[in-house]
């Protein structure tokens, strides 16, 4: 194995939006790959038709893409090993079912769905769940209970049948999990998996093994949902012989709740306000809208690091990491065995961290086009001075408007309670005599504005914190914005004044 060139796979099914658990299974095959000079795959596990939501697929890829997490082989990226959507490989499943057939390791099950369903039905109301398995598989119509002239003669005829697999009684499957160690299964609690339907369409666990050999995988980096499933795989490698080329399986922990209990479903999202899906997901059914972090506004940079940081524990207190950073140091023996909680609040950090890191020009290119949807008219230069001036109070490029709108339009109406609070009936007077003081300033720069201010006020004997707040409701519109006389020489000397004025004259009391 150690020779082999290492490969990984990420197989999503299109059942529907990609949650943010999946893209941090994608991340991690991605780093162990890259880690490790090895192809990361991606594979459409699509082979459960009455589950396929059309757009999944389209979805998958293009939050691989948006995150940067692109891969070597896949659909619509090329590879040796393709084609790697499985509804298009379907031709070779059933060989190898038969195979297994012909081993002894699977039989064929002639039991309708109506059977089954009854069967079901029958043990609920004992209160128990049935299970086709060892336990029961003999008194079921199958292979193992049928004569073989009577197999023969169903088959014959055309009957529908599934393939199962063959549970071996009470064999201990034990494995070494590369994240979790080494983990033990009984075979005598485990149920006969269907592996082939009888639509002609394999099952997940045929396809996902069969595809597994077939792409040369070397590693299978999957969420710990898959681990129940893990015994049968590892008996599917030993039905076909496979077990020398096998892949080595790691689980990685669940992302948990913001309260720390339970698996985060999507339904948190939307009651605690924050994305549980990478891209907005409009839902084809129910027409329901998810939000999606992209569309919130997080760099897929900052989502990454994130989600990297939700299981895998670089072992030191090293919180940022560049992607490139990622792959020198990951490794799955770091990858944490216990759920993380996620929590909304530090992902909005990460994000808050990585616009910092941004330069005034970086931050001002993103909000130019939302300024430009508000038929803002102004130059980038301007919206390059605000940023560097109000960057440090954004967590998001959309703050940019929220806390800066005020540098390209003149506030239409003044915060209630600001005024309530601030405004004399000296107030407008005051403001006047300012405005005319403001107007003989010759260098309109931020400190000689402060400078005779300050001397003015001093003469007038005025409050000075009084009159910077009312200044402030004047110009910004509330009581919100960065240094004050900085906001004066942004908005020019012109602007300021008008501003003024306006609001001396409309403000009433
Ligand atoms: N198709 C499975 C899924 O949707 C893949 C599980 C695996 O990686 O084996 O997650």
């Amino acid at each position: 194995m150690s020779n082999r060139r290492i490969r990984v796979r990420f197989a999503p099914s299109p059942t529907g939006p990609l949650h943010m658990g999946g893209v941090r299974t994608a991340l991690f095959n991605y780093l162990f790959a890259r880690k490790h000079g090895g192809d990361f795959i991606l594979r459409i596990e699509d082979t459960d038709q009455t589950r396929y939501v059309p757009k999944a697929e389209e979805y998958i890829i293009e939050s691989l893409k948006w995150c940067g997490l692109i891969p070597d082989e896949g659909p619509g990226f090329g590879g040796e090993y393709g084609p790697y959507r499985q509804s298009e490989r379907k031709e070779r499943y059933a060989g190898y079912a038969r195979q297994l057939i012909d081993s002894g390791w699977a039989y064929y099950s002639f039991d309708t769905p109506e059977d089954l369903d009854h069967l079901r039905a029958a043990a609920e109301e004992k209160g128990v769940t049935f299970s086709y398995d060892q336990h029961t598989r003999l008194s079921l119509c199958n292979s193992l209970s049928l004569s073989p002239e009577e197999v023969e003669r169903r088959i014959n005829s055309g009957q529908p049948y599934a393939i199962r697999f063959r549970m071996p009684e009470s064999l201990d499957v034990t494995e070494e999990d590369l994240v979790r160690g080494s983990v033990t299964f009984n075979t005598r609690e485990l149920d006969d998996k269907v592996l082939f339907k009888s639509d002609g369409m394999p099952t997940y666990h045929l396809a996902n093994v069969v595809d597994d050999h077939l792409m040369e995988i070397t590693h299978v980096i999957r969420g710990e949902e898959w681990l129940p499933s893990l015994p049968l795989h590892v008996l599917l490698y030993r039905a076909f012989g496979w077990e020398a080329s096998r892949p080595r399986f790691s689980h990685l922990p669940l992302i948990l709740k913001p309260q720390g209990k339970g698996k985060l479903s999507k339904r948190d999202g939307d009651k605690m306000g924050f994305p549980v899906f990478p891209l907005l997901w409009k839902d084809p059914e129910s027409g329901e809208n998810y939000r999606g972090y992209r569309e919130d506004g997080y760099f897929p940079e900052a989502f990454l690091n994130m989600l990297a940081m939700l299981g895998w524990n670089p072992g030191t207190e090293q919180e940022l990491f560049t992607l490139n950073e990622m792959v020198e140091q990951f490794s799955l023996e770091r990858v944490v065995k216990s759920g993380s909680r996620f929590d909304p609040e530090k992902a909005k950090w990460f994000n808050r961290q990585y616009l910092q890191k941004k330069s005034a020009q970086e931050l001002a290119r993103l909000v130019v086009p939302v300024l430009y949807s508000k038929n803002i008219d102004t130059t980038l230069a301007k919206v390059v001075e605000v940023a560097g001036e109000i960057k440090e109070r954004c967590d998001f490029p959309a703050d940019f408007w929220e806390q800066g709108h005020f540098f390209f339009k003149a506030p239409e109406t003044w915060d209630e309670k600001a005024v309530a609070k601030r405004w004399k009936p000296e107030t407008p007077a005051e403001l006047l005599a300012i405005a005319a003081l403001l107007e003989t300033i010759g260098t309109w720069q931020a400190p000689l504005i402060k400078e005779e201010f300050s001397t003015f006020m001093n003469e007038k004997g005025w409050n000075f914190g009084n009159i910077m707040n009312t200044l402030r409701i004047c110009l910004v519109g509330g009581t919100l914005g960065p240094d004050l006389f900085r906001i004066l020489e942004i908005l020019g000397k012109t602007e300021t004044v008008a501003r003024i004025r306006t609001a001396a004259e409309k403000i009433n009391i």
